[in-house]
């Protein structure tokens, strides 16, 4: 038994009772309160009710029905909750109709460049600004980020521009400081498995941007997602940014394929970040209007007012010009599949 739908006109006593029954067996009631019934997530190891209890639990006042999913993730699954997640973000709806757009540096490198290319993002359309102030580099020489100072570049060149921001967390220890800087937190690729990591930001009260781990198939993607679910935080956006595979033409393969599986699967908002995808600039624009034509909710793209200068990903930067051309670009492909941009 992994969820108990209440009857439409159940009492918060009959509710109260019944979380009470689910803890008493060491489980913990995810609620969803629906706009026509209730329902309840039962997080924990199911596997150990037995089906007389399941079946006193069915029969409980209030509890319409008891039901297994098959799925291996619960909260995240259609089936546990059917309608698509929304995700407001100071005014901005993530998985809306509208497509979200995210851009921005790979790393904060100064207040100045970083204000210079959100203002030039903004200009052309894009709502969010991004840029790593922890930066998950394959060298330990690389430039690492700016800590504690980017975060605050960030929050200043929120506070001049109104774009919200989105940055990624590398470890637990820093939850607390990227918390209180950033709109969104992002976790990267090489984290997404970091289960400790996944678990601390689920007790997070900011949005999470998981992005699809190096080699992950989309079942584990989608139980890196429970594991922060799990925690209480239902606000997860899931992010294709490209797997590896073979080929060497591109950086990653960018599974566009994922999005219409992701989209009958889960109810979670989808985007996708052609960048770090296909590892090249001029490869970046067709693969961002593929991504919309397949339904994805919103874009990550890189941008840099000097991409040859870039501490990180100039390569794969556009200028701005070329991201204005692209948002563009993207208006009828939207408007093709039912979207705005
Ligand atoms: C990034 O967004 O700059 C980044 C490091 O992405 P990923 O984790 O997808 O490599
Ligand atoms: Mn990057």
């Amino acid at each position: 038994m992994d969820i108990l739908v209440l009857n439409p006109g159940a009492t918060e006593e009959q509710l109260k009772h019944i979380i009470k029954k689910l803890e008493g067996r060491g489980l913990q009631a995810n609620i969803s309160k629906g706009t026509e019934r209730t329902i309840i997530g039962v997080i924990g190891d199911t596997s150990k009710i037995s089906e007389d209890e399941e079946n006193a639990i069915r029969a409980m006042p209030g509890v319409e029905d008891a039901l297994r999913i098959l799925k291996p993730y619960k909260l995240a699954s259609r089936e546990f909750k059917n309608e698509d997640t929304l995700i407001d973000v100071r005014g901005n709806i993530i998985g809306g109709r509208k497509i979200q757009v995210f851009a921005g540096p790979c790393a904060v490198e100064n207040k100045t460049i970083l204000m210079s290319i959100a203002q030039k993002v903004k200009d052309a359309g894009a709502a969010f600004v991004r840029g790593g102030a922890f930066k998950p580099r394959t060298s330990p020489y690389s430039f690492q980020g700016l800590g504690e100072e980017g975060l605050k570049y960030l929050a200043y060149v929120r506070k001049k521009t109104g774009m919200p921001v989105i940055t990624e967390i590398m470890d637990p220890r820093d939850m607390e400081v990227v918390s209180k800087y950033t709109d969104i937190i992002q976790i990267g690729t090489r984290n997404m498995q970091n289960f400790r990591l996944l678990l601390e930001v689920g007790t997070a009260k900011k949005p999470v941007l998981l992005k699809r781990g190096l080699s992950a198939t989309i079942k584990e993607w989608l139980m890196a997602a429970e594991y922060i679910m799990s925690k209480g935080n239902q606000r997860v956006i899931l992010c294709e940014r490209g797997i590896r595979t073979f080929e060497t033409a591109t950086r990653n393969t960018l599974d566009l394929s994922a999005v219409p599986v992701l989209k009958k699967l889960t109810h979670l908002p989808v985007v996708v970040d052609p960048s770090h995808g296909v590892g090249k600039w001029d490869l970046v624009a067709p693969m961002a209007k593929a991504a919309v034509a397949a339904g994805a909710d919103g874009l990550i793209i890189e941008v840099h007012i000097n991409p040859e200068e870039a501490f990180s990903d100039g390569e794969q930067s556009l200028r701005p010009d070329d991201f204005a051309t692209l948002m563009k670009e993207l208006k009828p492909v939207a408007a093709a599949v039912g979207r705005e941009i």
